[in-house]
């Protein structure tokens, strides 16, 4: 049924596709899988302009991400947000130590691998013909099959369905490419698009598949944060909430503090908003606390509400 739609996607791939992105460029499972984890909540032109390398510098193979202390790992992945990804990479590195499975099936049990990732690096690492599933390949099943809503059994059931078995590796690139580039969320390209002759979104508004999701309101959360500082030393704690476990950050109080604030700050997260007030304080810490300086800060794996309070306080 897609036998031309895959010879004009495997053309349109030779001469449209991003062959040049870096993890396009290796067999090698570890940066392929440390890609796929970054790329599952940010855009591939900031994880190449300021994540990507740099952790691989940093752990340049599974067996040095699995030596490394959990802190470092926080510490490398400062900026790139929802750091139970981070986490997960540490412990699958610790788990595998040399070496990451082959089957989807074997990923898939790993900490922080899904279905996606695993189908992901059995498909670039190892070359297991399989579908991949990211939110542009979504997008093109929801447009080429018509199909408004659908729940992630029914997506791959589409995605197998559409595969091409005989050229999976150029396919699955090819399928990322066409998402970014011609089948965007916003706006299409259908006459430059392979799949122009079968696709059913194309007779109607492609636009409209998916369906929106309504957008839900985020709460906001306020917050005081209190910097304490002795003998040019600043009082942290590390956390061990659920929320950005392991990171560090200055005292946060729910009510008002009886200080001058020296300013506020926001941050934003996926299920709330923080709104912050920030004090400086040079009184005494009941809270246990550990004394860093301005040096040693810059070491630590800080949230970003509390790297955004302490610019507050150098400025
Ligand atoms: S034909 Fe248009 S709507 Fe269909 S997959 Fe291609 S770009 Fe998307």
């Amino acid at each position: 049924m897609f036998k031309q739609a895959h010879k004009n996607l495997q053309q349109w791939y030779r001469e449209n596709g991003r062959h040049e992105l870096p993890w396009r460029q290796t067999n090698d499972a570890y940066p392929i899988w440390v890609s796929e984890i970054m790329l599952q909540q940010t855009q591939v032109k900031t994880i190449l302009e300021r994540f990507y390398f740099p952790f691989l510098k940093k752990f340049p193979t599974l067996q040095d991400l699995a030596n490394a202390r959990e802190d470092e790992v926080l510490k490398q992945w400062e900026g790139l947000g929802y750091y139970t990804r981070a986490r997960n990479l540490h412990k699958t590195a610790q788990i595998c130590q040399n070496k990451l499975p082959e089957t989807v099936s074997e990923l898939v049990a790993l900490p922080g691998i899904g279905q996606s990732t695993a189908h992901a690096v059995a498909a670039f690492a190892y070359k297991t013909p399989v579908p991949i599933m990211d939110a542009n390949v979504k997008r093109i099943l929801y447009r080429v099959f018509g199909v408004k809503k659908a729940n992630d059994k029914a997506l791959w059931q589409m995605a197998y369905k559409l595969f091409d078995e005989e050229h999976p590796f150029e396919y699955n690139q090819a399928m990322m490419d066409i998402g970014s580039l011609l089948c965007q969320a916003k706006q299409t390209d259908c006459d430059n698009c392979p799949f122009s002759d079968v696709c059913k979104a194309k007779l109607d508004d492609p636009l409209l598949y998916p369906e929106k999701k309504r957008k839900k309101r985020v709460p906001i959360r306020s917050k005081h944060i209190v910097i304490h500082e002795h003998n040019n030393k600043f009082a942290l704690r590390q956390r061990e909430t659920r929320f950005l476990n392991g990171m560090w950050g200055f005292i946060e109080h729910d009510e008002e503090q009886e200080l001058e604030p020296i300013g506020t700050i926001k941050q934003l997260y996926s299920h709330f908003h923080l709104h912050a007030t920030i004090y400086h304080s040079t009184s005494v810490v009941e809270e246990e606390v550990v004394w860093y300086s301005k040096k040693e800060i810059e070491t630590l794996a800080l949230s970003g509400a509390d790297h955004k309070a302490f610019a507050l306080l150098k400025t």
